[in-house]
Formats: structure tokens, C-alpha cells, sequence
């Protein structure tokens, strides 16, 4: 299947995608995490041209995942272009809609494994010693942005940016309504559901 995964920060993408990918085999492909790693704002045509390339990859060729993109409603049209040449299309768009008031809690809780981008967070999914991976026993970080007021001016952005691109795909009827403020296996259940 061809994925895309939108919702704001801390809505529970990055929890529920490596699910998805066990289940499916698809490729993952998050755009915060390549772009965290270059540290800057890119363009709209830099990250369409990521995307790109990454797609040519030979495990993007069954289906694959998007996390973090389309960003925005021009990402949207080029990705669709981009698709096009290639004769596929996108099969479903996950919206993860939740209330902004929950997000501060989640975003401010979250601890990463960097190298494997396990997700815990110190109320909801903690690790079984603080600070400390489960799997390798490397220590978790918080990332820099995750702040309340971080998280103030990135959930403006997606509002503005990205919440277009919900409504972009939903006139082209493949979007599926998530749940996501549902404690995490219920999401999954519904992200399930939606995909079966
Ligand atoms: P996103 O990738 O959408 O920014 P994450 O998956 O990183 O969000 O989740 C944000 C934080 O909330 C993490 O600390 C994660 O452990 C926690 N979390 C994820 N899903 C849920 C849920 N359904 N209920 C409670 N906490 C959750
Ligand atoms: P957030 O958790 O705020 O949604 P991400 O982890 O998805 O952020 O991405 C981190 C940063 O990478 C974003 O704040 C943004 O600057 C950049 N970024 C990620 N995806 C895109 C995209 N599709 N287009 C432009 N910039 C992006």
C-alpha cells in the first residue's frame, strides 16, 4: 500500500508507523528525521526532491509509507505529479485528528531512542528505566523543539500548512479519520481497520 500518515506534533505518527510498516513490509519515510539531520528549513522543492530519490529505492516499490510529508498543498500537487509518471497512486491518507490541548503533555514527555527512533514517553509508554532504551540500554533524548512554546509556532504551521493538505486528499476521497487521542493500542485497532 501507498501510505501517507498527517496529523500535528505528538499525535502518535511516529508510534504507530513502525506497526504499520511490520505489517505491510513498507518503506518508511520520515521527513523530520532526514531534515532534523540537515538542521534547516528546506524548500518545498528540496524535500520533493528527497522524496524522490528515496522513492526509487527498491523497497519503496510495493508501497510505502509517508510520515511528515506532504507538508504542505504544493507538496501535495508534486508528489501527485511525481506518482503519476511512475503510474501509481496514493491509497489511503491516515489523518490522526486530535485536540491541540492534549498535544503539550505528549510533546513535553517524549523521550527518543535517536539511532532507532523508538518513541517512549515518561507518563504514557515509559521506558523501563528512566532515560534508558529498552532494547539496547542506550540512553533516550528529548528532542531540542519539544517545548511547549516550540510546539506553540509548529502546531500554527500546521494548521496553516498542512491541515489544507487533509483536504486536499479528501476530495479525492482516500482519507480514513483517526482517533488519536485514544490510548495507543485503540489508534491502532482504527489505523487497522482503515487500511484492511
Ligand atoms: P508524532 O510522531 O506524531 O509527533 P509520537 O508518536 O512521537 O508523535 O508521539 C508523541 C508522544 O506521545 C510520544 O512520547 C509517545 O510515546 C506518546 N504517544 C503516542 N501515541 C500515544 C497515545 N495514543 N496515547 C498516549 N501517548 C501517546
Ligand atoms: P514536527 O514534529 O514539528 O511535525 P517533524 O519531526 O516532522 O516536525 O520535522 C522536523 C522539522 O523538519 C520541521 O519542523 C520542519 O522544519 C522540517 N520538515 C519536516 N518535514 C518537512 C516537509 N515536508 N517540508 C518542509 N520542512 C519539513
Amino acid at each position: 500500500k501507498r501510505l501517507i500518515l498527517v496529523g500535528p506534533p505528538g499525535s502518535g505518527k511516529g508510534t504507530q508507523s513502525p506497526l504499520i510498516k511490520d505489517e505491510y513490509c513498507l518503506c518508511h519515510l520520515a521527513t523530520g528525521d532526514m531534515l532534523r539531520a540537515a538542521g534547516e528549513l528546506v524548500s518545498d522543492d528540496l524535500v520533493v526532491g528527497i522524496i524522490d530519490e528515496a522513492l526509487k529505492k527498491p523497497s519503496c516499490q510495493k508501497g510505502f509509507i509517508l510520515d511528515g510529508f506532504p507538508r504542505t498543498v504544493v507538496q501535495a500537487q508534486k508528489l501527485d505529479e511525481m506518482l503519476e509518471k511512475r503510474g501509481v497512486k496514493i491509497d489511503k491518507v491516515l489523518n490522526f485528528a486530535i485536540d491541540d490541548a492534549i498535544l503539550e503533555e505528549r510533546i513535553t514527555g517524549r523521550w527518543i531512542h535517536p539511532s532507532s527512533g523508538r518513541t517512549y514517553h515518561t507518563k504514557f509508554a515509559p521506558p523501563k528505566a528512566p532515560g534508558i532504551d529498552d532494547v539496547t540500554g542506550e540512553p533516550l533524548i528529548q528532542r531540542k523543539d519539544d517545548t511547549a512554546a516550540v510546539l506553540k509556532s509548529r502546531l500554527e504551521a500546521f494548521h496553516r500548512q498542512t491541515e489544507p493538505v487533509i483536504h486536499y486528499y479528501a476530495q479525492k476521497k482516500v482519507v480514513s479519520n483517526i482517533h488519536a487521542e485514544k490510548p495507543p493500542k485503540e489508534v491502532t485497532e482504527e489505523v487497522q481497520k482503515a487500511l484492511s
